[in-house]
């Protein structure tokens, strides 16, 4: 039995454009024939034929940023410390799961919380689950002057964090052996420090000679390498090293640019988040005062700079920074295809060949998937309307008409936007200004008797408890 897909526009990913009236023939969940439709085997009995001639087929798009164990956090305690590591795996399957059906149909997590990731891949690769196709990180590298090390060092970086604290070169080539043992795809190395001056910005976490260690130990068992680094010095240092992908590189110099470019390495902008952080602030969020001036100067600086490493030639990928309360899951992914086309003045073709075959390559088994052609696996979408002509349809999860993986039809009840959080998730702080004398004599005060919220169950008492 032959499933033949008949397509108004048919987008296969190999190239920037689009042909029209293309027909794909599917066999066994693969790809047998894709090309003109006069050409196209004629439908036998037992076949079934699939009228798209109204819409636009592409492969399924893929993200590279995607933090699946984050839950959607109001902030970096939320990703740290209160939900227990299994009801982030649930939740991180329900994440997954609201991806798919936005249309993406393969994605990484760099940086997850234990082997979250992983086993939401195995889960779905094994077929408990529908989802999409996952490759997967553990938690991230980092050092003593690292991102994930934001607590006071009695503290350190909490087990449960997607971050792992190693103290030397040997521990880290230890982590990283470790995670490869655990069956990761990515190791992820937090390249920013969090202390820098006003010359050089930040202070990279790990020297040179570490970096290139790690990446050297990462590679030699067959491991890609994903770094996260904002400033000039992380960005320098791993693109020296060789790594495969350098998420941000937002004030990345020529110097930086060049390695970059002689090592072979990607950079994944992934500006949706400090675009958001920017569009969304709102007056009464904890970080107004701050946040968002920090996040316009970096936005500034990122596309100046990134424009500069395209233009130099250095491959750009797409990743979104998925899993924050402004980034939830299946909302805002697909702007960042518009983000790259409108700030970083880069082709709607470009974009979507990025967003689908480029990204690919970095996948799991991304050379089975990477594009519409024969020997392919089936991995596509069906939209209404031409992102080629404006890529901001795929924005609207309406316009992701049918989600297509190994050649079967994705069926799904529809998942709510809001991921449910559990009441003992008391991450965050339970005020936004101090109380003064002079500050409560112009407040209504509220009610002490008249109660109309929920009742609690007698095993939800833990809020009270914890006053
Ligand atoms: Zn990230």
């Amino acid at each position: 039995m032959r499933k033949i897909i008949h397509c108004g526009t048919l987008f296969s990913g190999a190239g920037t454009v689009a042909e029209a009236s293309q027909s794909a023939v599917i066999e066994h969940g693969h790809f047998t024939y894709v090309g003109p439709r006069e050409n196209a085997p004629v439908a036998g009995p037992g076949d079934i034929q699939y009228d798209y001639t109204d819409h636009f087929v592409m492969p399924g798009l893929s993200d590279l940023h995607v933090h699946l164990s984050y839950g959607n956090a109001l902030g970096q305690e939320d990703i740290d410390l209160y939900a227990s590591m299994e009801y982030r795996a649930l939740r991180a399957l329900a994440a997954a799961q609201r991806m798919l059906q936005s249309g993406y149909t393969a994605l990484a997590d760099p940086a997850s919380a234990g082997g979250i990731s992983a086993a939401v891949r195995d889960a779905q690769f094994v077929g408990m689950f529908p989802g999409p196709r996952i490759t997967a990180s553990g938690p991230a590298i980092t050092s003593r002057l690292g991102l994930y090390d934001f607590y006071p060092s009695p503290i350190g970086v909490p087990a449960q964090s997607s971050g792992t604290l190693v103290k030397s070169l040997p521990e880290a080539i230890e982590e990283i052996r470790k995670q490869t043992k655990d069956g990761v795809d990515i190791i992820k190395i937090a390249m920013d420090g969090i202390y820098g001056n006003r010359e050089q910005g930040l202070f990279a976490a790990f020297d040179q000679a570490e970096t290139t260690a790690m990446v050297r130990e990462a590679k030699r068992i067959g491991r890609k390498v994903a770094v996260h680094a904002r400033g000039r010095e992380g960005a320098l240092y791993a693109a020296r090293a060789g790594v495969d992908i350098i998420f941000h590189a937002s004030r990345i110099d020529d110097e930086g640019i060049r390695a970059a470019k002689d090592n072979g390495c990607h950079i994944c902008p992934s500006l949706m988040l400090l675009v958001n952080n920017i569009e969304f602030s709102q007056p009464d969020d904890p970080s107004a005062s701050w946040w968002p001036d920090i996040q316009r100067q970096e936005f500034a600086a990122a596309r100046r700079n990134l424009r500069r490493a395209y233009e130099a030639g250095v491959p750009l990928l797409v990743g979104s920074e998925t899993g924050f309360a402004v980034s939830p899951y299946g909302e805002w992914a697909a702007k960042e295809l518009q983000i790259m086309t409108e700030y970083l003045g880069i082709g709607t073709g470009e974009v979507l060949r990025m967003a689908t075959c480029a990204n690919r390559a970095m996948l799991r088994d991304g050379s089975q998937y990477d594009t519409i052609a024969p020997g392919k696996r089936a991995d596509f979408i069906v939209v209404k309307g031409n992102p080629l002509q404006n890529i901001g349809v795929l924005q609207d999860r309406r316009n992701i008409v049918q989600v297509w993986m190994d050649g079967a039809q994705v069926q799904m009840p529809d998942l709510p936007a809001e991921i449910p959080r559990h009441q003992r998730e008391l991450a965050q702080g339970m005020w936004s200004r101090l109380y003064t004398r002079e500050a409560v004599a112009g407040l209504k005060l509220q009610s002490l008797t008249q109660y109309d919220g929920p009742s609690f169950s007698i095993d939800d008492q833990f809020p009270e408890a914890s006053l």
